[in-house]
């Protein structure tokens, strides 16, 4: 069977995709190895799918070149995506941070984005396993499950490797390596950090707290809720960081987040200096993380007055640095994304087209481009996808 476009991938980028390619009177079919489209989708955002944001710009993604995501985002903006939103009449609502979520389920997304690939008779082959593809002088020959099949331009929307056991699979950047295309080193993105030996046991003790805090990795910086757990730390912050972090780096974080933790301690020497350290910090954090940090730090459990000059910048350090170093994250099993991916230098930004390989095409999260927690990896799944489309 011979279709003008071939797409691998029916999950967010590879359906707005076939939706955008089809809607040009090409024909398309999309293939994926799950028995179902959008799994990724119907999980995303606890089930309401956080499909984008209000504030999207280059400066919410990650990539070797921070400005190939720029020219697909312009050309299919959030603005746009929540236009197709309305006019499906799917009922949403803005969260903090100008994230944007369905009001009542991510289904509505998939439902939308599978309605338009009906509309304009895009065929879909699911399960389909495929073999092998090779190049032909004028398309591509697909060996599947499902018979051989032709097409004219392949585009490859398999997604990142994490959350294996809903069929993340590393198709993608196994294609771009049989065509010669370039890799940054995949990692786990958006994903829990965890401790081992004596700081895990030490942070254990935490387990359950959320709090607000101001963390720092790198060059990025981070204010949100951070969550002790049994095994390491989560929450929004930490997942943020986590897209940043290496292992053997430290991360700091600043457990008084827009409050200049040494004046505050010197107004607490003078407002109340008959209190304790100890005391003092309960005041404004939570008892068990300061029973942690005066043993940790040693800092000394004495009346504030007592503090000499050179206590209270110390105090003030470890309340404003408190440094932890997680030994490892937690991998792809519960990663939201992979970073790193085909290299971006690989493709035009305008249509996500390989500058080696005519015809073959990379979009979704396969791509180094990994949005921040937000709704960004959405808006470039849909972004990149709607590049691929008008051109394949
Ligand atoms: C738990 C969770 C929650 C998330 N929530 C949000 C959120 O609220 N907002 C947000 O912006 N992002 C969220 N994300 C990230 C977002 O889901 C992804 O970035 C996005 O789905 C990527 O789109 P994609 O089309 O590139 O890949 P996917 O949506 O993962 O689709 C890839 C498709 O390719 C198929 N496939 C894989 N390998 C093969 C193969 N070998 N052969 C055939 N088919 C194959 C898969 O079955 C899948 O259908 C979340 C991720 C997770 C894991």
């Amino acid at each position: 069977m011979l279709f003008d476009v071939i797409i691998v991938g029916a999950g967010a980028a590879g359906l707005m995709c076939a939706g955008t390619a089809a809607a040009r009177g090409r024909s398309v079919l999309v293939l994926d190895h799950a028995d179902r489209p959008g799994k990724k989708i119907l999980i995303s955002g606890g089930g309401r799918c956080n499909f984008t944001n209000l504030d999207v710009s280059s400066a919410h993604f990650i990539s070797q070149n921070p400005h190939f995501c720029k020219s697909a985002l312009a050309r299919f903006t959030a603005a746009d995506f929540l236009a197709m939103v309305e006019e499906h009449g799917i009922p949403w609502h803005e969260r903090e941070h100008g994230q944007l979520f369905c009001d009542r389920s991510a289904a509505d997304i998939l439902d939308m984005l599978l309605s338009r690939c009906r509309r304009h008779d895009v065929r879909m082959h699911l399960p389909c396993a495929i073999e092998s593809v090779r190049k032909e002088q004028d398309g591509f020959r697909l060996e599947t499950s499902r018979g051989i099949l032709h097409c004219a331009s392949l585009v490859v929307a398999t997604g990142g490797l994490s959350i294996p056991k809903i069929g993340a699979s590393g198709f993608g950047l196994d294609i771009a390596r049989q065509f010669g295309l370039h890799i940054v080193d995949p990692d786990a993105g958006l994903v829990p950090l965890r401790f081992t030996g004596p700081e895990k046991e030490a942070l254990q003790s935490l387990a359950g707290i959320s709090m607000p805090v101001c963390i720092r990795c790198r060059n990025a910086r981070f204010r949100e809720a951070m969550l002790f757990t049994h095994r390491g730390i989560s929450g929004p912050a930490v997942l943020q960081i986590s897209s940043y972090w290496q292992p053997g780096d430290s991360l700091e974080v600043d457990l008084l987040p827009g409050l200049d933790a040494a004046a505050w301690l010197q107004r607490q020497a003078t407002g109340h200096p008959g209190m304790r350290v100890d005391n003092a910090l309960a005041t404004r954090l939570p008892k068990r993380l300061v029973a942690l940090l005066m043993q940790m730090q040693s800092l000394p459990r004495r009346p504030l007055k007592s503090l000499s000059e050179r206590e209270i910048p110390r105090i003030a350090d470890t309340l404003a640095g408190w440094r932890l170093k997680p030994a490892a994250s937690e991998g792809y099993r519960t990663a939201e994304v992979m970073r790193g991916g085909v290299d971006t230098r690989e493709l035009s930004s305008k249509t996500m087209e390989s500058r080696k390989v005519a015809g073959l095409y990379f979009i979704g999260e396969v791509v180094d481009v990994t949005g921040h927690l937000g709704g960004f990896n959405f808006q470039w799944a849909w972004s990149s996808g709607h590049a691929a489309g008008q051109a394949a």
